[in-house]
């Protein structure tokens, strides 16, 4: 462990001198949850013209929080998608429509956040319901999914201090041992808050040791709302917002890809949603020509969760929709945004394809987080392509979290 961790540590320097002599920021300056937050409160938009936001888009330039809000709050949903398909094709000109063959497993579901919307976790000692897999068991069920065809893996697990730091780096060395061809895409950044916790390394000694193992992306689960009042009342005991974007900062210096999610539609109100947007924005500027490869929202799921109650009604297709285009447009340093079949529905995920989006996410062929909250939704390659040529795209399947396009149909 001490040599692998002193090895990552060369790695890290050299990442660093690597990003430095690009010209990327090194500064570790956090996008603070709270930017714009406070001025968008009970804000004025009677001023916001459409026009204006119209030459914006038209020209490239990006939108100011106030006109993001506005946006999300007031334009007309046909205005909206015309907006977001600008950035669409213009990122990406083409009619293509990118999909993955992938698959989420978990290796434990133990976890000590205690989520209020999450039916997934059992609590560190529950031995009826708890698991942990060993790290050849987690390869075993990821080798089921690779006969299958999956190509990446989205790998993450609950939140465990049984856990030592040498089992994640065990899992991602077994993995490129095993699966060469595949591609790990493993541990978000509540998991890398947590391996902080039990190594007592920095982020930066984390991430170093990471790569040198064979990671190169990091899936950007546990995001929810980067507003830390919207996560004191979902999520108390899980790390602040700045925290979790102090995470993709240290895993793009170490050289790692990162995705950005959202998950909206409980406690949030449309400034939280601005505030969110705005912390990624000014997270992918300080990148340089790394950062986040993809924007993946998608709505809460109520039923089995403790917050159910408080929170019972999906917000629906249209909310989405809105959310997307807003996203497009708002995000307008990150090269693409991701319907989603699985989250919303296959035939709005569909719909989304005209909201701004340029990919349809993946098959899935295992996932147990929204299958918990009694969420069932399948799909086979067969029928993503067809989804996606129905609603008028060409399908392209790419390998990995990297949109490396490798058939297309
Ligand atoms: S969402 Fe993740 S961190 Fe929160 S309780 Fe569930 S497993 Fe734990």
């Amino acid at each position: 462990m001490t040599s692998a961790v002193t090895k990552a540590r060369d790695v890290m320097r050299e990442a660093r001198q690597r990003a430095s002599s690009a010209g990327h920021s090194v500064a570790t300056g956090a996008a603070a949850p709270g930017v714009v937050l406070p001025d968008l409160l009970g804000a004025d938009l009677s001023g916001v013209r459409i026009e204006a936001i119209r030459d914006k888009v038209t020209a490239a330039q990006r939108v100011t929080p106030l006109e993001g809000l506005w946006l999300l709050t007031r334009a007309p949903l046909a205005e909206l998608a015309a907006l977001a398909n600008t950035w669409r094709f213009r990122y990406n000109p083409e009619r293509r429509v990118t999909f993955v063959i992938d698959t989420n497993p978990n290796y434990t579901n133990y976890c000590d956040a205690d989520c209020l919307f999450c039916a997934f976790y059992r609590r560190p000692g529950d031995t009826r319901e708890g698991y942990v897999q060993s790290v050849s068991e987690l390869m075993d069920s990821i080798g089921r999914s690779v006969d299958l065809g999956a190509t990446t893996v989205l790998l993450q697990g609950g939140l465990s201090d049984e856990l030592p730091f040498e089992y994640y780096l065990d899992v991602v060395r077994a993995f490129r041992d095993r699966f060469p061809d595949v591609h790990p895409h493993l541990f978000s950044p509540p998991e890398i808050g947590k391996m902080r916790e039990v190594s007592s390394l920095g982020y930066e000694e984390i991430f170093a040791a990471l790569f040198e193992a064979g990671l190169r992306t990091m899936p950007g689960g546990g995001a929810e709302i980067l507003s830390d009042r919207v996560r004191a009342r979902i999520s108390p005991k899980k790390q602040s917002a700045r925290e979790w974007l102090e995470i993709h900062r240290a895993a793009h210096r170490g050289g790692l890809r990162t995705t950005a999610t959202m998950m909206y539609g409980h406690a949030e109100q449309p400034p939280d949603v601005i505030e969110h947007l705005e912390c990624l924005r000014r997270v992918q500027d300080d990148a340089g020509n790394g950062g986040f490869t993809a924007f993946i929202p998608w709505s809460y799921k109520a039923a089995n969760t403790p917050m159910e109650r408080q929170f019972p009604d999906s917000p629906g297709p249209v909310v989405y929709l809105r959310v997307l285009a807003v996203s497009r447009i708002y995000l307008d340093n990150v090269r693409h945004v991701q319907a989603s079949w699985f989250s919303e529905g296959k035939k709005a995920g569909q719909v989304a394809l005209h909201f701004g989006t340029d990919d349809f996410g993946g098959t899935l062929i295992e996932e147990n987080v929204l299958h918990l909250a009694a969420h069932e939704v399948e799909t086979t390659t067969e029928e993503t392509i067809e989804l996606i040529r129905e609603a008028g795209f060409q399908p392209a399947r790419r390998q990995t979290p990297l949109y490396d396009v490798v058939e297309s149909y």
